[in-house]
């Protein structure tokens, strides 16, 4: 893959909660680049399978009803001038705090561990890519999406460091929070992330690792800024 007017394209993959999101679009704002979240696509779907009744009362999902409605599920991003940040809307209204419940984070795994969901938002993750000078989060960036992205990142920290951190970002949401039942839900995704059939959760070979339990956001984003650099002057 080639950088397109000196613009590459970033992949940044890793288990949840491991602070991936925060490094990538503090990156790709430095960078003036597109900031892509896949898990708020992931979790947009949840939710509108939650609302539309599709998940039954011992969690199984109507697969059929939700194939059908995958032509109107349309998922999109508009920068919020005041964080300066994306927001997820779904069919045009705005869900950014809805798809960060608890609801949602422990019925997402299984709605993207569904083949004909995933084929639907890498085709459209891959064509916000086309242009390059994006840095997409998710969990198959590196493996699936953009097999060939010029810089590749695999986040992982332990799950308790993880479990802490989604604990403290609800709470400074003034959001509902038990950290053992956080805990609990990162353990099982986890395991469906890890454990799936397609596109599992798992490191590209040529990704560079960064374990980042005992680093600090300013750290990690230091490293990551030195990685970019690295990676534009082996570019040319
Ligand atoms: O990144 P986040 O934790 O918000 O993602 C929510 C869920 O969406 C993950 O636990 C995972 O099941 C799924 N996901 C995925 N592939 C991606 C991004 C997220 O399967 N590229």
């Amino acid at each position: 893959m080639e950088a397109k007017n000196n613009r590459i394209v970033i992949a940044i993959d890793g288990f949840s909660s491991c602070g991936k999101s925060t490094m990538a679009k503090d990156l790709a704002k430095d960078l003036g680049y597109i900031y892509v979240d896949t898990g708020a696509m992931y979790r947009s779907v949840t939710l509108y399978a939650l609302r539309h009744g599709m998940f039954a009362a011992d969690n199984t999902i109507d697969t059929e009803a939700l194939q059908k409605a995958m032509p109107e599920i349309n998922i999109s991003f508009r920068l919020n001038t005041g964080t300066g940040r994306p927001d997820t809307f779904l069919n045009g209204e705005c869900v950014e705090k809805e798809i960060r419940s608890m609801e949602v984070s422990s019925h997402v795994s299984p709605i993207a561990a569904l083949p004909f969901v995933r084929q639907a938002l890498v085709r459209q993750q891959q064509e916000m890519g086309k242009e390059k000078g994006i840095v997409m989060d998710g969990r198959d960036i590196g493996t699936v999406v953009f097999p060939d992205a010029e810089l590749k990142i695999f986040v992982t920290a332990s799950a308790e460091v993880r479990a802490q951190r989604r604990y403290d970002e609800l709470k400074q949401k003034g959001m509902a929070a038990d950290f053992n039942e956080i805990l609990k839900n990162v353990e099982e995704r986890d395991y469906i992330d890890t454990h799936r059939e397609t596109s599992p959760l798992k490191q590209a070979d040529d990704a560079l690792v960064l374990d980042n339990s005992n680093m600090t956001i300013p750290e990690q984003k230091e490293w990551l800024k030195q990685k970019f650099e690295e990676t534009m002057e082996k570019l040319g």
